[in-house]
C-alpha cells in the first residue's frame, strides 16, 4: 500500500463519505475526501436537517389553533416571517458545515475542495491535480430529477426550496414520494395554499396500504388539495406567476411549482464508465454485499448505490466499509428492519414489512390495527385520527411490521425499532406495560387481530 499516496480516497463528503473517511482514518488509514459543493452533503445542506427545521416551523400554526380552540389561550396576534426562518436555518447549516470540517480535521482526513473524477482504478483527479489511492470510495449521493415537459425549467426542486426569496401564496407540489408529502405539509403549515399532484392512484408507493390511505385522508382533512391520477404536462409563465397544464387539460395557477418527482444516483461525468465500473437498476452503481464494485479497488456507498436512500443507512454502510477495509473484519451492511419516518402532518413512522409484503412472505399473518382520536384532540376542533398497526408472523409470533400515522410517530418508532430488530414477539409486546396516557401505549395493548 505504501507507494500510493492514500489508502482510501473518498469522493463526496456527505453522510456516508464522511463517516467512512473518519472511521477509516481512526483505524490508521491515510484518507483523503473530495467535496465539490458542501460538507455534510444532502442531509445537512438540502435534506433532512433544514427540512426538519422547516417542519418544526410549520407545526406552530396547529399549536396555536389547538391552544385557542380548546385549552383556554387567547393569542392577540400572530404572523410568520419567512426570511427569519430561512436565514436562521442557513446560519445553523453553516455552523454544521464547520463542525464537519472540524470532524474531518480532527480525524486526520485530508479535505480536498473540488470536483473529483476517476482517471484509473487507483487515481483520482481534482482541479487538475492527481492523487493515487489503494482504494477509492464513490459516495456522491443523488440529485433531483425533473420531468422533460415544456416549461420544466420554470419549476423548482427541493434544492432551491431551502433558499426561496419569498414564500409563495399558492404552491403546486408534484410527486408522491415522502419528500413531496413533507413539503406539501410544510408549506401548508406555513400558510401556503397547497395542491399536491401525483400521477398514481395513491401516494407513498411502497408504504403499507392502510398508512397510505389514512395519511391521504388526514392531509385532505387539513385542507391540502391532494389529487391522484393527475400530472403536469406543461408549465407556462403567466404575468404574476406560473401556470400548470394538467393531464386532464385543466389549468392551475400558482406562484411556485415543486418537482419532487424522484432522485437519480449522482454518477454523471465521474469517469466511472472509462474505468469499467458497472451500473445496476436506475443508473445506480452496482455493488456486492460489501459495497465493492466490479472493479476491485473501487467501492460505493449511500444513495449512489440506491439500496436504501436514508442518511443512517449511508452512515451504516460507511462504518461497514471501514471495518471491511481497515479492521480486518469484513462486514456487509444490514438493510433489514430499518426504521423510517415521513415528517408529514401527521407524521408517519414505520419499521419492517407492510401488510402486503408480509402476506407474500409468510404462510399466515395476524394484523392488529387501531385508529383513534388522540387525547389532546378531545378538547380541540381537530378531527385528526391516529393509526397504529402491527403485523405478526403467526408461525413464530414475531412482530414483522409496525406502522404509525400520528403525532411523534418518528420518535415513537425509534424505540420500537430496537425491540423489533432484536426479534420481539407479540407475546413480548403483550407482556410490556404501557405508559399511560400516551398514544404509544396502544402498541402494547392491542389484543384482537383484525385480519391476516
Ligand atoms: C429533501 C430531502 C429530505 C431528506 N430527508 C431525509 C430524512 O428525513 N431522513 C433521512 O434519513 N434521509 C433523508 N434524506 C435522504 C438523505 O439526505 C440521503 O439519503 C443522504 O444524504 C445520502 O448520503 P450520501 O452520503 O449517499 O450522499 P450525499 O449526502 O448526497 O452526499 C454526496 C456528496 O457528494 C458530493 N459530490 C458529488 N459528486 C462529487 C464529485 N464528483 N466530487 C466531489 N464531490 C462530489 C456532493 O456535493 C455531496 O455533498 C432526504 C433527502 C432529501 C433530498
Amino acid at each position: 500500500m505504501a507507494d500510493r499516496e492514500f489508502d482510501l480516497f473518498v469522493i463526496g463528503a456527505g453522510s456516508g463519505g464522511v463517516r467512512a473517511a473518519r472511521f477509516s482514518a481512526a483505524r490508521g488509514a491515510r484518507v483523503a475526501i473530495a467535496e465539490d459543493r458542501y460538507l455534510g452533503g444532502t442531509c445537512v445542506n438540502v435534506g433532512c436537517i433544514p427540512k426538519k427545521l422547516f417542519v418544526y416551523a410549520s407545526h406552530f400554526r396547529d399549536e396555536m389553533e389547538d391552544a385557542t380552540s380548546g385549552f383556554g389561550w387567547t393569542l392577540t396576534s400572530s404572523s410568520f416571517d419567512w426570511p427569519t426562518l430561512r436565514d436562521n436555518k442557513t446560519r445553523e447549516i453553516e455552523r454544521l458545515n464547520r463542525v464537519y470540517e472540524g470532524l474531518l480535521r480532527d480525524a486526520g482526513v485530508r479535505h480536498i475542495e473540488g470536483r473529483a473524477t476517476l482517471v484509473d482504478p487507483h487515481t483520482v483527479e481534482v482541479d487538475g491535480k492527481r492523487y493515487s489511492a489503494e482504494n477509492i470510495l464513490i459516495a456522491t449521493g443523488g440529485w433531483p430529477t425533473v420531468p422533460e415537459i415544456p416549461g420544466a425549467e420554470l419549476a423548482l426542486t427541493s434544492n432551491e426550496l431551502f433558499y426561496l426569496d419569498e414564500l409563495p401564496h399558492k404552491a403546486i407540489i408534484v410527486g408522491g414520494g415522502y419528500i413531496a408529502v413533507e413539503f406539501a405539509c410544510i408549506f401548508h403549515g406555513l400558510g401556503v395554499d397547497v395542491t399536491q399532484l401525483y400521477r398514481g392512484p395513491l401516494f407513498l408507493r411502497g408504504f403499507d396500504g392502510d398508512v397510505r390511505s389514512h395519511l391521504a385522508e388526514q392531509i385532505r382533512g387539513r385542507g391540502i388539495d391532494l389529487r391522484f391520477e393527475t400530472n403536469v404536462k406543461a408549465i407556462e409563465k403567466t404575468d404574476p406567476g406560473i401556470r400548470a397544464v394538467l393531464t386532464d387539460d385543466s389549468k392551475l395557477d400558482a406562484d411556485l411549482i415543486l418537482f419532487a418527482t424522484g432522485r437519480r444516483p449522482n454518477t454523471e461525468n465521474l469517469g466511472l464508465e472509462d474505468v469499467g465500473v458497472e451500473f445496476g437498476k436506475a443508473g445506480a452503481i452496482a455493488v456486492d454485499a460489501y459495497s465493492r464494485t466490479n472493479v476491485p479497488s473501487i467501492w460505493a456507498i449511500g444513495d449512489v448505490t440506491n439500496r436504501m436512500n436514508l442518511t443512517p443507512v449511508a452512515i451504516h454502510e460507511g462504518v461497514c466499509l471501514s471495518e471491511t477495509l481497515f479492521n480486518d473484519n469484513p462486514r456487509s451492511p444490514d438493510h433489514e428492519y430499518v426504521p423510517a419516518a415521513v415528517f408529514s402532518q401527521p407524521p408517519v413512522g414505520i419499521i419492517g414489512l407492510t401488510e402486503e409484503q408480509a402476506s407474500e412472505k409468510f404462510a399466515a399473518i395476524d394484523v392488529y390495527r387501531t385508529s383513534f382520536r388522540a387525547l389532546k384532540h378531545t378538547l380541540t376542533d381537530g378531527r385528526e385520527r391516529t393509526l397504529m398497526k402491527l403485523i405478526i408472523d403467526r408461525a413464530t409470533d414475531r412482530v414483522v411490521g409496525l406502522h404509525m400515522v400520528g403525532p411523534e410517530a418518528g420518535e415513537i418508532i425509534q424505540g420500537f425499532a430496537v425491540a423489533i430488530k432484536a426479534g420481539a414477539t407479540k407475546a413480548d409486546f403483550d407482556a410490556t406495560i404501557g405508559v399511560h396516557p400516551t398514544s404509544a401505549e396502544e402498541f402494547v395493548t392491542m389484543r384482537t387481530p383484525v385480519g391476516g
